[in-house]
């Protein structure tokens, strides 16, 4: 199924889910069955919301002290929030449009206008752009692939984004402004990203490549609506789930001896969790293999609170060819003096960049800004970061499908096991997105209930 076919299916389910809000979906006649849900994530919060709309006793598991997984807003000063997890909701993001409609969170507009540090070269929006050659032959491999057969774009699973590139004529200048700009979007180098992976996420996305949106007050927002929505009570954080027994029924045990039981389990947490839960019955040999082969990507978002926005553009964004890589404006429409920049480097920039003290990375910043923008040292109020390659329970900031791996690995991971349906972000056609999680969750709701 391709993403498009994929979005229309999805946009009825959604119509029958908000006309469910005060109707159940379902009424079943026999004993209703008892789900578990393991992560109170977007997929697995959606998960629960689904099945308690549709009237199925749930119970969600969830090992942080939170909701919302990597989804993550963090509070600068009293009033300027900033995502250090998932941040842009895309205009093609229809299920995340809707569920923040329902829950009445406005979507403010977080576009951006990107400058750009080449070669030391700083370069205004506008005034850069790939040679007039290079667009004219990217809008022309744009409009194949609405044409391409299934057996195409298996070929284009076969090898990298970066070596697709090349071959179709991108070089020099060009090929350096789309390894900087894609390896932004897949968190990796793209020499690493499928070719199909690529060229999908670019043909069907938005103009700005869904970077359109953010949930007003802070994407956490809706985590916090739906799990007051699923209920509280039935939301156990700090639950970590160590072990999974499926017999009749499946029985879950977490690390402070707390068991639950049901009928069904969907287990909505990242690859790298789903290995270190001991299974009994063990996981079936090419679903193991599958979570052996999937790698994430590393992100390291770096905040830096200035007592003024130096950078005068609510839109600001800016990339360079310097380790700090991306910078974004991380408080747009937030009215204050005050703002955040974020500083958001990827693969092995972000990892040496997360063993770097908060000095030697404001060096590093300034070092890139400062020739630019002028003096920013005394504008610093503080600091935080975040490095998603060492997050104790993704490891990465989201699946990174490299080659030969999207008609492979990921329908393996979608596979049901005995109770257990699996969803998040790493099984959605808009995999990397909370849109992804939030479709996987409701499906395998759907799923564990038909
Ligand atoms: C830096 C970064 C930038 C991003 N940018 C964007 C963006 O701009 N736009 C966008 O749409 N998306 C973005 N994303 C991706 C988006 O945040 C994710 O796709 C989405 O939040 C994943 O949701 P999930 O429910 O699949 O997984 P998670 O959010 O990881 O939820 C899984 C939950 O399971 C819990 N868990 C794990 N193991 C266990 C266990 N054993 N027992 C109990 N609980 C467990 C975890 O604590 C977690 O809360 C970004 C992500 C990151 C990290």
């Amino acid at each position: 199924m391709d993403r498009r076919r994929f979005i229309r299916q999805s946009t009825l389910t959604a119509g029958s889910l908000i006309l469910s809000a005060h109707t159940p979906l379902k009424f079943y006649a026999g004993k209703k069955p008892e789900v578990l849900v393991i992560g109170a994530g977007f997929a697995g919060l959606a998960a629960a919301l689904r099945l308690k709309q549709k009237g199925i006793p749930v119970t969600v598991i969830e090992s942080r002290n939170r909701v919302g997984g990597r989804v993550f807003s963090h509070t600068v000063n009293e009033n300027l929030v900033v995502e250090l997890g998932g941040e842009w909701v895309g205009n093609s993001h229809t299920r995340m449009q809707e569920l923040c409609a329902t829950f009445g969170l406005p979507l403010e507009n977080n576009q951006m206008d990107t400058h750009l540090i080449y070669k030391d070269q700083y370069n205004a929006p506008g005034s850069w752009s790939y040679s007039e050659e290079w667009n004219a032959r990217f809008k022309r491999i744009l409009e194949t692939y609405p044409h391409l057969k299934d057996s195409d774009k298996q070929k284009l699973d076969q090898y990298d984004w970066w070596r697709f590139l090349v071959n179709n004529g991108c070089n020099g200048r060009d090929l350096d402004l789309r390894e900087l700009l894609d390896s932004t979007d897949f968190g990796e180098s793209i020499r690493h990203v499928s070719a199909f992976a690529a060229l999908a996420e670019y043909a069907e996305s938005s103009e700005k490549n869904e970077m359109d949106l953010k949930i007003k007050g802070g994407n956490a927002m809706l985590a916090q609506k739906m799990r007051d929505q699923i209920g509280s009570e039935h939301i156990y954080c700090d639950h970590h789930v160590s072990q999974i027994v499926q017999k009749d029924r499946v029985e879950v045990t977490c690390s402070n001896g707390k068991k639950f039981t049901g009928d069904k389990l969907i287990c909505a947490i990242p690859t790298f969790s789903i290995q270190k839960i001991q299974w009994d019955p063990v996981l079936p040999a090419p679903y193991a293999a599958a979570l052996n082969a999937l790698q994430y990507a590393r992100i390291n978002k770096h905040a830096l609170h200035f007592s003024e926005r130096f950078w005068k553009e609510e839109a600001f964004d800016l990339v360079s060819d310097q380790s700090p890589h991306y910078f974004y404006h991380a408080t747009k429409n937030q009215p204050s003096a005050e703002g955040v920049l974020i500083a958001y480097s990827i693969g092995d920039k972000a990892a040496s960049n997360a063993n770097q003290s908060n000095e030697f990375l404001a060096n590093d910043i300034f070092r890139c800004l400062e020739p630019h923008f002028g003096n920013l040292r005394s504008l610093l109020k503080g600091q935080a970061n975040y490095y998603w390659g060492n997050d104790a329970y993704s490891y990465g900031a989201y699946a990174l499908y490299g080659i030969g791996q999207w008609f492979t690995v990921m329908p393996e991971l979608k596979k049901k096991f005995l109770h257990t349906f699996f969803a998040g972000e790493h099984l959605a056609d808009w995999q990397g997105f909370m849109e992804g999680a939030v479709n996987t969750g409701e499906a395998a709701a759907d799923a564990a209930t038909e």
